[in-house]
Order: C-alpha cells, then sequence, then structure tokens
C-alpha cells in the first residue's frame, strides 16, 4: 500500500530545521514527508558575501542537505521572495500550495501556529495560507501547528521583531517526544551554515531542553500517529 504523504509548509529554508524538524524525522519514517518551502530566503543579501552564487541557491542547497538528514522526500522551492510575503499574494501562495496537493494528495499539513512562532509576518503568512487551503480541501486528514514553550519566547526578546509569548505545556493538544531523532535534528540544522549563528544558538538551546516538540492540532479525522 501506498505510504500517505505529510506535507510541511515554511516560509525560509531553516524554518524546518529550527522548527518540526524531530516530527518530520519521525514521520519520514511511515510516510512521504515532503517540505514546502514558499520563499528563497534570500532577504539577508546583503548581509552575505556570497561571490558568484547568489544567497537563494546557497540556502535552497542547505535546505535539501538539512531535508536529507531528516529522511525528508522532497523539497518543493514556491520561489516567492523573501520577507514579501502578504495579502497581495495570498491566493498566488495557496494556489501555489493547491497544485501540489492535487498532485500529492498529502493527508496531512503541518506549518507554524497562527503567530508564525516567531512573529516573522512571512511565516504568519504561511501559516494561514496553509490553514486556508486545508479548510478547502476536506481529503485532508488533519493539520498539526507547530509552537514554542514560553520559556524558548522569554529567551527570544532580542529578537528583530516581537516574538509572541510561548504556551505551558497543559495548554497544547500534542506532545511529541523527539528524543529517537534527536541527533538528526541537530545535524538538519548544523546543514543551514549561512545561518552558523542561530543555528548555534539554537542547538545550544535543545542541549539544554526537553527533546519534545509541541504542536496544536486541527484535524476531520484520526491521521497520522508517532512517538
Ligand atoms: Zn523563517
Amino acid at each position: 500500500m501506498k505510504k500517505p504523504t505529510v506535507f510541511c509548509i515554511i516560509a525560509h529554508p531553516d524554518d524546518e530545521s529550527f522548527g518540526p524538524s524531530g516530527t518530520l524525522a519521525l514521520l519520514a519514517k511511515i510516510s512521504e514527508v515532503h517540505v514546502i518551502c514558499v520563499t528563497d530566503g534570500a532577504s539577508d543579501e546583503r548581509f552575505h558575501p556570497v561571490g558568484g552564487k547568489t544567497l537563494a541557491k546557497i540556502r535552497s542547497a542547505e535546505l535539501k542537505a538539512s531535508a536529507h538528514a531528516l529522511g525528508v522526500n522532497e523539497v518543493h522551492m514556491l520561489g516567492f521572495q523573501d520577507g514579501s510575503l502578504n495579502n497581495n499574494l495570498y491566493h498566488e501562495i495557496a494556489e501555489a500550495i493547491q497544485k501540489l496537493v492535487d498532485k500529492y494528495h498529502p493527508t496531512l499539513l503541518i506549518t507554524t501556529e497562527l503567530r508564525g512562532v516567531s512573529g516573522h509576518l512571512d511565516h504568519v503568512a504561511v501559516a494561514m495560507t496553509t490553514s486556508y487551503v486545508y479548510a478547502k480541501n476536506s481529503a485532508i486528514d488533519a493539520i498539526w501547528y507547530n509552537c514554542v514553550s514560553r520559556e524558548v519566547s522569554d529567551s527570544m526578546q532580542d529578537y528583530f521583531v516581537y516574538f509572541p509569548k510561548g504556551f505551558a505545556r497543559e495548554q497544547v493538544d500534542m506532545v511529541v517526544d523527539i528524543s529517537a531523532v534527536f541527533t538528526q535534528k541537530v545535524a538538519a540544522a548544523m546543514c543551514h551554515e549561512s545561518q552558523k549563528k542561530d543555528a548555534d544558538r539554537v542547538v545550544a538551546r535543545w542541549m539544554e531542553s526537553p527533546k519534545e516538540e509541541w504542536f496544536f492540532v486541527e484535524k476531520r479525522r484520526d491521521s497520522l500517529t508517532i512517538g
């Protein structure tokens, strides 16, 4: 029997590994996991002396390496400009995701909670458009919204935009134990060499934290079970 398909829909290359990467690694053992990255991740190009290659190419290669470390089957780059996601593009983004839904028939979608976890407006746009696609496709069983704890949000108060308050463990719908794939999660984060400062920081925090990923769940029917 064909394995079920899971879509993880993110705004930037690195959102998969800094986000629900342990869950993706666990899902990859029982399903076909696709990462759909909406932007090219090149907004900070001017800070990176990248020579002949553009930062977008470097970041897309880093995402592919990270996906490989997690056992992800496919990466789709939608090619929108980093930092540009807004209402004017809402239906264009939703249509691009819908085309992939029509082709691969995922049963589960994964994205960030509706405040984008970090408050980055690209993340908010991706979470909203992914919810829109979920609402329009009754064949999709469920959508999992990745979220973080209050401890994580407290540690991010020097972030460049407002970082919304995280949640308490009892508030969330699902806690995934990722200890079995923690080394894969770290390996995936370290693939993002152009974001080394951020990667080092998050990995240091993960080492000190419970090996868990948290989600809010909306479902029409039971979907995949992991952990
Ligand atoms: Zn991001």
